[in-house]
C-alpha cells in the first residue's frame, strides 16, 4: 500500500478531488492511503500564524519553517539522512523545480511514502526545502498561486501507476509517455516490439461511437475488423502526433527501423 502525505494551508481543496474516480477507487480497494495535514494545526499563536515577511526586504509572505517541520515530526518524517527516511520522499512544489514527468511519477510509484509540500504566498521558507526535501518539483513552467494543484497532479499521475489502480494492469503502459524500454511487452502476434505500448510516443487517436458525427467519419481501418492494420494505423498516428505536438519526444522514444521509415515519410508531407 502506497502512501500520499499533503501538506497545505487549504485541506479542503482536495476533498472533491479525492470523491471522484480513480483516486476515489484506490482508496476505496485499500490500494493508496491519503492523508491532508492542515499546517495552521502546527502553529502555537492566537492568529494560528503561518507566513511571515520576507528577509532581504521585498513584496509578499513567505511560508514560516516551523509548522512544516512541526507536521513534518507528527508524521515521524526528519530531515534528509535521519532515521526513518528510508522509503520516504519529501517533496517541495515550486516553480523553480525540476519538471514532474511520467519519468518521475514512474520514480515516485516505487516509493512507500510521498509527502507533498504546498507553498503559497511568495513561496515555503527556504530551509524547509534544503533540510527536509530530496525533491523539488514544477509541474510546468508557469506560475501557479500555490502547490495544492501541483500535489494533486503528482498524486493522480503517479497513482493510476501503482499495482491494481488501473484494474487492467498493464494499461498505463499504452498511454502517452508509456515505457520506453524492455518493460512493453515483445513480439505479440508478430508485430515488432515497437508496436506495442506507448514507446515513449503520445498516445494514438481514440474514437467511439456513433461512426459519423457532424459529417466526419471514424477511419475506415477502426472498422474494417483487420486488427494488425488497426495496430499499423495506431502506431503511425503516434508518430504523426508526436512529430506535430512533441517532436523532442522522438530522441528518446524507442523507434524500429519501420518507424523512421514512416516518420521520413511524415516530414515530406506538404504540411510538416
Ligand atoms: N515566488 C515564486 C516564484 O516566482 O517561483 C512563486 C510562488 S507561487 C505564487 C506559490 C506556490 O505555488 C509555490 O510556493 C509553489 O508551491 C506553488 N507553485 C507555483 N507554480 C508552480 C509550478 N509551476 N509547479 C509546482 N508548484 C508551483
Amino acid at each position: 500500500m502506497a502512501r500520499f502525505e499533503i501538506l497545505t494551508i487549504f485541506p479542503e481543496f482536495f476533498r472533491g478531488f479525492f470523491e471522484h474516480g480513480v483516486v476515489s477507487r484506490a482508496q476505496k480497494k485499500g490500494l493508496v492511503e491519503i492523508g491532508v495535514h492542515d499546517l495552521r494545526a502546527f502553529t502555537h499563536d492566537r492568529h494560528r500564524t503561518v507566513d511571515d515577511r520576507p528577509f532581504g526586504g521585498g513584496e509578499g509572505m513567505v511560508l514560516k519553517p516551523e509548522p512544516l517541520a512541526e507536521a513534518l515530526e507528527s508524521l515521524g518524517i526528519g530531515p534528509i539522512g535521519s532515521v526513518g527516511r528510508e522509503g520516504v520522499s519529501v517533496i517541495l512544489l515550486s516553480a523553480q523545480g525540476r519538471p514532474f514527468t511520467q519519468a518521475v511519477a514512474r520514480e515516485l510509484a516505487g516509493v512507500e511514502r510521498v509527502v507533498l509540500i504546498c507553498g503559497r504566498y511568495e513561496g515555503v521558507d527556504e530551509r524547509v526545502n534544503t533540510l527536509f526535501c530530496d525533491r523539488e518539483l514544477s509541474i510546468g513552467d508557469y506560475v501557479l498561486s500555490g502547490g495544492e494543484l501541483g500535489a494533486a497532479v503528482i498524486l493522480d499521475a503517479t497513482m493510476r501507476l501503482l499495482p491494481g489502480v488501473l484494474g487492467n494492469e498493464a494499461s498505463s503502459e499504452f498511454e502517452s509517455f508509456g515505457v520506453t524500454d524492455g518493460a512493453i511487452n515483445a513480439d505479440v502476434e508478430g508485430v515488432p516490439r515497437s508496436q506495442h505500448g506507448a514507446g515513449g510516443l503520445l498516445d494514438y487517436p481514440h474514437y467511439t461511437r456513433p461512426a459519423e458525427f457532424l459529417g466526419a467519419r471514424v477511419p475506415d481501418v477502426l472498422v474494417g475488423g483487420d486488427h494488425h492494420a488497426v495496430r499499423l494505423w495506431r502506431r503511425e498516428q503516434q508518430l504523426r502526433k508526436t512529430l506535430k505536438n512533441r517532436p523532442d519526444l522522438l530522441a528518446t522514444a524507442a523507434l524500429s527501423r519501420e518507424d523512421e521509415k514512416i516518420l521520413d515519410r511524415l516530414r515530406a508531407e506538404p504540411s510538416n
